[in-house]
């Protein structure tokens, strides 16, 4: 027997969002039921939901950062309780067998992790035959693939950190962020704005570069300790060889080679954004100071609960905007213009 969940799902490319509704499978021994309490809006939905990136299979429910309370669990389910507060993040299962499930890293799994919504499944495991994401009333997900959150993070500040935060986490960490490193993050939005959060929490020396200085004041709030605009030819001359490690989040293209430039020797630029088009670089920039260009995707499931753990105990959420489900095509466009301060978290009461 399946739940039927309330949903905002997309027919074609250009939207709108309507309610529907959609069932979720009953559940398994490993699995736990979640009513949803918010759902972040990344921009990786938007991409997904308007075809983007090619691969869309519609109806499309996005939504991988999902945050609520434990409603049921399988018999055989340890991990979680009823009443739990939870979260879900980009994926819901992987092989588990593979060299990086076992290592932790399931978004690498080499079968391919089942991302939270627009993968192909059997009918048994999401009817419907594939997967829905959290713009919902209620999803069913393996324990595995549910992490806790701490008291002391509320539900909606905390559900961007499920991608959003894992995201810069990751990469942070793999690089070594910390005292005395130099750290640049490109485009604070819903990804930026977390890592510089984050990046300064670990104690590295943190500097955004933006299109402009619109939102000068809120980086510094946020902990940066310097803040370009990347529309100033001025600051590519002034930070030519300055940072140990560059993220960029930026759902646009841009000139990577002119970004590259501002790597000191060994430095990495990694990439987070994923417009679809290839990246330009020339093989000087790379070889002059030994420079690495390499790229990384959100975190493995006891990477983002040691994630949340980390914004728990220096006191970091998401800066939102709560809206109702009625408004995600509104908060779209506004996200595609920039205008964002600095996610938007739907609340899943208004499904
Ligand atoms: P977002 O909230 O829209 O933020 C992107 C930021 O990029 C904007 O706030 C803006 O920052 C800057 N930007 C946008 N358009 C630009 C343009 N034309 N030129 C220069 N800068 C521009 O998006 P998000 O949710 O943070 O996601 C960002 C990207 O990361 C998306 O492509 C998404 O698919 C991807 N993503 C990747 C992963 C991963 O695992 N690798 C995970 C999640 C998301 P400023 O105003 O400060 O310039
Ligand atoms: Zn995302």
């Amino acid at each position: 027997m399946t739940t039927t969940a309330a949903a905002y799902a997309v027919s074609s490319p250009e939207g709108p969002f309507a309610k529907t509704t959609i069932e979720r499978r009953d559940l398994g021994p490993h699995d736990v039921l979640i009513d949803i309490k918010y759902a972040g809006i990344c921009h990786s939905d938007i991409h997904t939901a308007r075809d983007e990136w090619h691969g869309t299979t519609y109806p499309c429910v996005p939504g991988h950062e999902i945050a609520g309370i434990v409603a049921a669990v399988g018999s055989a389910v340890t991990k979680h309780r009823v009443g739990d507060r939870v979260g879900v993040g980009c994926m819901v299962d992987s092989c588990g067998e593979c060299g990086p499930c076992v290592a932790g890293e399931e978004q690498y799994c080499t079968r391919d992790a089942v991302m939270t919504y627009n993968t192909a499944v059997p009918e048994e495991v999401q009817p419907g035959g594939h997967t829905f994401g959290g713009y919902s009333t209620q999803v069913v997900v393996t324990e595995h693939f549910v992490v806790s959150i701490p008291e002391g993070i509320g539900l909606d500040v905390a559900a961007p950190l499920l991608c959003a935060g894992v995201t810069l986490f990751s990469p942070l960490r793999h690089w070594n962020a910390g005292p005395g490193k130099k750290v640049a993050i490109i485009g604070m939005g819903g990804l930026g704005h977390v890592g510089v959060k984050i990046a300064a929490a670990m104690g590295a020396e943190v500097t955004v570069l933006s299109h402009s200085l619109s939102k000068q004041d809120d980086g510094r709030r946020f902990g940066a300790h310097h803040y370009y605009a990347t529309s100033d030819k001025e600051t590519f001359r002034t930070l030519r060889g300055e940072f140990d490690l560059i993220l960029n989040t930026v759902s646009a293209d841009l000139p990577m080679d002119r970004y590259m430039k501002l790597l000191n020797l060994d430095g990495t630029l990694v990439i987070l954004g994923l417009p679809d088009n290839p990246l330009q670089v020339k093989p000087f920039t790379l070889a002059g100071f030994r420079r690495s260009l390499a790229g990384s995707m959100i975190g493995g499931i006891p990477q983002t609960q040691e994630m949340l753990n980390f914004c728990a105990e220096h006191g970091i959420g998401a800066e939102i905007e709560v809206i109702s489900a009625d408004r995600i095509d509104e908060a779209y466009d506004r996200v595609v213009a920039s205008d964002v301060r600095y996610r938007f978290v739907i609340d899943a009461a208004t499904m």
